[in-house]
């Protein structure tokens, strides 16, 4: 497999967009007449500049691209987190826009029938659109994630299953799930953006500005690569390893290509330490990633107020703990046997934020 890394740095997306895929080469690896499915991450309805979600401008730059050299067929597909409408992401973070202005198809996977799919014994329920596109182009935002502490090519084709299948992952631990995934819907082309993402939290609110836009061929790889930028050794995500000895792609070496090295940032910033610092109130089993991202996000709030410090009872959250009765605080209606319990699938942010002010 082509162990080629391409980066380009700067804030134009749809220029820097352009000019990476000519100079990789992109439209040599599409074979001709191709029906393409470009998946960007719309996890939740908020705009970019939030950190949260794919640039609209990068995709857009693959649509003039791939019309440019003749690719008629285009689709953008995705699936928001549980709880979330994709039509309202969709909407909020352009792509409605970008549908109509090119004539490309929006489709949400949330809509589409799920397809039983057994990967080596390891059974899956995916949305069966993804397989009538021949060509899937993956593009994810480089971020960091409360649960598996990075999210980029390999976590993004979460947005290509039903609901109750994201459940069931997280019922998984989610590290395995995710490499069976990406051993079942095959990744050709991945263009991460990190323009503007959000280094701690896959929902956002605190986008640093990193300035590039990287390509490459195995998703693997690429989550290899941005997990050291992430401050991480790959194979400390457990989910990069196993996909490797499912042999999705091969983590490790790659030749890193700057297309234009004298625009590189002085100084990426480094992972901080956000979600860290709150998760020490935590304890998550099997926990939804938006039910988790929710709860450290009113953590941050009432830190904000000054009030973390008067919390004394653990709080627990997660599928792991459906029918237990434990002395601490319950977050998620997984936990309604707590004594107290803070219900909702998921509950919401600024509810939980009320509901622990009342039982500091
Ligand atoms: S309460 Fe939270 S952890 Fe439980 S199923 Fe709902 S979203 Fe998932």
């Amino acid at each position: 497999m082509n162990n080629n890394i391409y980066i380009i740095y700067g804030k134009d997306a749809k220029y820097m967009t352009k000019q990476l895929l000519e100079y990789a080469d992109a439209k040599r690896y599409i074979p001709l007449g191709s029906k393409i499915a470009i998946k960007p991450n719309l996890v939740v309805e908020k705009p970019y500049t939030s950190g949260a979600t794919t640039n609209p401008h990068i995709v857009e730059g693959i649509i003039e691209y791939l019309r440019e050299n003749g690719f008629e067929n285009i689709a953008i597909l995705e699936g928001a987190w549980l709880g979330a409408s994709t039509k309202r992401a969709f909407e909020v973070c352009g792509y409605t826009e970008i549908a109509k202005k090119y004539s490309v198809k929006l489709i949400d996977t949330k809509d589409d029938k799920p397809l039983k799919v057994n990967v080596d014994g390891f059974e899956l329920n995916i949305c069966s659109k993804v397989y009538e596109y021949d060509f899937l182009i993956n593009v994810p935002l480089l971020k960091g994630h409360c649960q598996t502490q990075l999210t980029c090519a390999l976590k993004n084709l979460k947005g290509l299953i039903p609901d109750s299948e994201k459940r069931r992952f997280h019922t998984l631990g989610l590290h395995k799930p995710i490499a069976y995934l990406n051993k079942a819907i095959k990744t050709h082309l991945v263009v991460v953006d990190s323009i503007m993402p959000d280094p701690d939290f896959e929902e956002g609110g605190n986008p640093v500005e990193k300035d590039f836009i990287a390509l490459g061929f195995d998703p693997v790889l690429i989550d290899s690569f941005a997990a050291e930028h992430l401050g991480y050794n790959p194979y400390e995500i457990e989910y990069i390893s196993l996909s490797e000895k499912l042999g999705v792609g091969k983590a490790g070496e790659y030749n890193l290509i700057e297309i234009n090295p004298e625009k590189k940032p002085t100084e990426f910033s480094k992972r901080s330490s956000i979600v860290s610092r709150y998760a020490k109130y935590i304890e998550e089993k099997d926990a939804c990633s938006v039910c988790y991202a929710n709860l450290i996000s009113s953590l941050m709030r009432l830190d904000e107020q000054g009030l973390l410090k008067k919390l004394s009872k653990k709080l627990y959250i997660g599928q792991g703990y459906r029918g237990k009765a434990m002395d601490g605080i319950g977050i998620g209606s997984c936990t309604k046997a707590f004594d107290v319990c803070k219900q909702g699938c998921p509950p919401k942010s600024n509810e939980i934020v009320e509901f622990l002010k009342q039982n500091l």
